[in-house]
């Protein structure tokens, strides 16, 4: 175990209280189509420290930054990130795999 605070709800609260701060609402940080350039910003961020080689540490600093902006649209779109996440991952596991390309891929293969 560790002392992070994990909760779902604690991480939203805290993303709110950002978005207050600074007023996002009200000042165009809530924009969905602002938002979807910014995580996709932050994907590339991603990628760039697997690509580059860089440490674990700046890797979890960018997943952080997705994360939180994910919290984000959930709070700026107006959905429950939770539910959909249980919902998801109900379906998902529900769902088969296979290989592609030699790496395993879990998808509803409507081929099949
Ligand atoms: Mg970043």
């Amino acid at each position: 175990m560790n002392d992070v605070k994990d909760s779902f709800a604690a991480m939203r609260d805290a993303v709110q209280r950002f978005h207050d701060k600074h007023d996002l609402k009200n000042l165009g940080g809530e924009d969905l189509v602002y938002r979807v350039a910014l995580m996709a910003e932050e994907l590339g961020e991603i990628s760039a420290c697997v690509t580059k080689g860089r440490d674990r540490e700046a890797l979890a600093e960018e997943c952080a930054d997705l994360l939180i902006l994910l919290l984000g649209t959930a709070i700026s779109a107006d959905f429950a990130l939770d539910r959909a996440f249980w919902d998801k991952m109900d379906a998902l596991m529900k769902r088969s795999s296979r290989m592609v390309a030699g790496r395993i891929r879990v998808s509803e293969f409507r081929d099949s």
